[in-house]
């Protein structure tokens, strides 16, 4: 019943942990640590009052409402300093769980693993990580149903250590991901020739406009494209 996605999310959360879960929808992430025995106990935070609701009914028909909690609130506002060892947020964009994080750093004291999954933009979740002290101590990338996804677990510790490379710039690791780089996954692979097949055709599009704007962003974006396939 529950994606692999949630499923690779869930086998990384650290056994008999506390565990919050950011925008939870369905709780289907906290049933699935509950019922397999990972977590102690689960917090369901949800923002929206439909999503917080069917986690709230999910709970009740999995019968686990001892075990987990559906709380309604933005982002790490539904928790107490201390209350949580695990922080879970998926499925949503980088910016929004960077700001989710950086609105609520406060509650992260105690923290002891967070386990994110942005939809897009990942090299902002790592950026934030690196400039507050988390260190990405693993990644992982997945396919299911046609769309690919990367999860992300960081630690408190030296942000800087996942970058040390003699190769590649933090910079440039920051945008690929620095565990899936050395990892060299042909999931990895396939996700960047996909992003540079579609950047080149809109690169051909655009030869065809020219103001001067277009052609500055047209020059940008073949510097990325250039870039990207002296990654790959
Ligand atoms: N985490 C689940 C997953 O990975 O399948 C559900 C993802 S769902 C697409 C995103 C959920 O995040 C929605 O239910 C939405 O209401 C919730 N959400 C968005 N912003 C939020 C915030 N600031 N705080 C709590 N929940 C939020």
């Amino acid at each position: 019943e529950i994606s692999q996605r949630l499923q690779r999310i869930g086998d990384r959360v650290e056994h008999g942990s506390r565990v919050a879960d950011i925008g939870s929808d369905h709780a289907y992430l906290p049933t699935y640590l509950i019922q397999q025995g990972i977590a102690a106990s689960c917090i369901a935070g949800e923002v929206n009052k439909g999503p917080w609701q069917s986690a709230a009914r999910q709970i009740q028909s999995a019968g686990l409402t001892d075990r987990i909690e559906a709380r309604l609130g933005d982002g790490l506002a539904v928790l107490e300093p201390g209350e949580v060892d695990v922080v879970c947020i998926s499925g949503m964009g980088g910016s929004l769980i960077a700001s989710i994080l950086g609105a609520g750093e406060a509650k992260l004291v105690g923290v002891r693993q967070l386990i994110l999954q942005p939809n897009v933009a990942a090299p902002l979740v790592r950026r934030w990580l690196m400039e507050h002290g988390w260190q990405l101590v693993a990644e992982d990338i997945l396919e299911e149903d046609g769309i690919i996804y990367e999860i992300l677990e960081a630690r408190p510790g030296d942000p800087m250590l996942p970058y040390e490379d003699s190769t590649r710039t933090p910079a440039d690791l920051v945008e690929i991901g620095p565990h899936l780089w050395h990892k060299k996954s042909p999931v990895l692979h396939k996700k960047w020739s996909l992003e540079c097949a579609k950047l080149r055709m809109v690169l051909d599009q655009m030869t065809k406009a020219k103001s001067a704007e277009a052609e500055s962003r047209r020059e940008e974006m073949e510097k990325r494209l250039n870039w990207m396939e002296e990654m790959l």
